[in-house]
């Protein structure tokens, strides 16, 4: 008895059993709804270290998109917690919520 001619056994038998997926969906996002981040509770000025952007926390809006900077973690905080401070290391002010407090 030979062994070994079991190559070419199914030839046209049919249908592939292919595994079906689902839709792929991402994880949704859950921490961007809070307000203000806890961390940062004491600050008032936080800046974007990606755009150079420095956001009034006290006046931020959704556009300011604090919960993804702060998902990102490209953000700074600063010394003196003042905007001169934040200007002093290179940032500007943001149009939408710290334009108010322009010094
Ligand atoms: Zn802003």
């Amino acid at each position: 008895m030979s062994v070994g001619a079991r190559k070419g056994a199914h030839g046209a038998s049919g249908a592939p059993a292919r595994a079906r997926l689902g839709p792929m969906c991402p994880a949704p996002y859950t921490a961007a709804a809070m307000a203000r981040p806890v961390r940062f509770e004491h600050f008032r000025w936080l800046g974007d270290k990606r755009s150079m952007v420095v956001h009034d926390l006290d006046a931020a809006t959704e556009a300011c998109a604090i919960p993804e900077l702060m998902a990102s973690e490209q953000f700074a905080s600063f010394g003196p917690d003042v905007l001169a401070e934040a200007r002093n290391r290179g940032y500007h002010a943001c149009r939408r919520c710290a334009r108010a407090a322009t010094a």
